[in-house]
């Protein structure tokens, strides 16, 4: 008999009752040590004080009023990204998979305003992820995303991994946008090395192509910097943000320069949801705490802390693991052994991390993780690889 719940998850037999920082406590009191917030997601830890605080007072004041009104928190926080990023306009969602809809939205009818309704072409890279709906299964194009869901939406291209002259050569002036995540997180801690994010820029000008940077799972601080192609030095037309930015309230963003959103006139997109009062009050504050140099130097310190204990790891683990990957406090540690096997080991041991693609292990923790917590997690790991190391 199928579960009450749809089981699209392999769930491990975990449940948690209660979490605070970046710990979490079954019901019977058992603790662990959490580096996958939630995929990203609880980016200042369990029900942090300051996020309580506003998600509270605006729970007692205003909840929800329709996208016809003006919806002063939804204001407020596009204002601040609107500050401090290349973008000059916002729209909320509750996801990441609804930013990439308005993201292809947005693309095609840039180039539709523009006298070319024919210019639908997308470029994307093989192992992106960039949500589930029908639209963002075809612009990520795996096999195990998109078997018997067809047929899917046309114009979207995958180029292989790591042959960059290839991508390049596929921008030309008939391709709507290119769509690049600038770390994979799902395809297995990948970065997109910081002179192809370049190399994209001045293709996408050259060609009059719009660049989309997919800053859903390495954005909002993870990387150390407020979005991870800032390292690059270079600025997409149009950006996808969720995950951290509600800190575990559903929010998303989609950013856009003034001529990338031109045709988004009004009529052409809407959510009930979206930009809610509640959600909007609670990314304001994970915005400005995230935001503040001094945060954002602190994740490097604390990702560099990090990084130097699993390269620890690696050499003392040689059979379990090959390489550490990954930017700040996106890291990943690349397995010998399956890497679901360690995930599990990891469970035994009050340790929660993440599987991705390629044999990756995922370390995503609270950007605020105490170093406390950073040198029991890399205890914990070690007992975890022992336990798994082949004889
Ligand atoms: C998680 C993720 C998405 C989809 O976000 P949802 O909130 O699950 O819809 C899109 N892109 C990337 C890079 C992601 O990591």
């Amino acid at each position: 008999m199928i579960a009450a719940v749809l089981p699209t998850y392999n769930r491990a037999p975990l449940a948690f009752a209660r979490g605070e920082g970046s710990w979490l406590f079954t019901e019977d009191g058992q603790r662990y040590l959490d580096l996958g917030s939630g995929i990203a997601v609880n980016a200042l830890g369990h029900c942090p004080p300051e996020l309580v605080e506003v998600l509270t007072r605006q729970a007692g004041r205003l909840w929800h009023v329709s996208n016809v009104y003006t919806i002063l928190e939804q204001e407020a926080l596009a204002e601040r990204l609107v500050a401090h990023t290349f973008a000059d306009t916002v729209f909320f969602t509750n996801s990441g998979t609804e930013t990439a809809e308005l993201a292809i939205k947005m693309a095609r009818k840039y180039h539709s305003d523009n006298g070319q309704p024919g210019r639908i072409a997308f470029v994307a890279l093989e192992g992106a992820f960039h949500g589930r709906s029908t639209g963002a299964i075809a612009a990520a194009g795996s096999e195990k995303m998109v078997k018997g869901f067809g047929p899917l939406m046309p114009g979207f291209s995958h180029l292989p991994w790591g042959d960059w002259e290839a991508l390049l050569a596929a921008v030309t002036d008939e391709i709507c946008a290119v769509i690049v995540e600038p770390i994979q997180g799902e395809g297995g801690i990948r970065p997109v090395p910081d002179q192809v994010l370049r190399d994209l820029r001045a293709k996408c000008d050259a060609t009059g192509t719009l660049l989309i940077f997919d800053e859903v799972q390495c954005g909002m601080g993870r990387t150390g910097r407020l979005f991870a192609h800032e390292w690059a030095n270079v600025a997409p037309d149009i950006m996808m943000v969720a995950k951290g930015i509600g800190g575990g309230f559903p929010l998303g963003a989609l950013l856009a320069t003034e001529r990338a959103a031109s045709g988004m006139t009004a009529g052409t997109h809407g959510s009930t949801y979206g930009g809610n009062p509640l959600g909007c009050a609670v990314g304001a504050r994970v915005v400005d705490i995230v935001s503040d140099p001094a945060f954002l130097a602190e994740v490097g310190r604390k990702g560099a802390l990090l990084r130097q204990g699993l390269e620890g790891l690696v050499a003392a683990h040689p059979k379990v693991f090959e390489q550490v990957r990954g930017e700040g406090l996106m890291l990943g540690l690349k397995c010998r052994i399956p890497n679901t096997d360690l995930v599990r080991a990891g469970y035994a041991a009050g340790l929660l991390t993440v599987g991705a693609a390629d044999n990756m292990v995922r370390l995503l923790p609270a950007l605020n993780i105490p170093d406390e917590d950073i040198a029991e997690a890399l205890r914990r790991l070690d007992q975890a690889a022992t336990a798994v190391t082949p004889t």
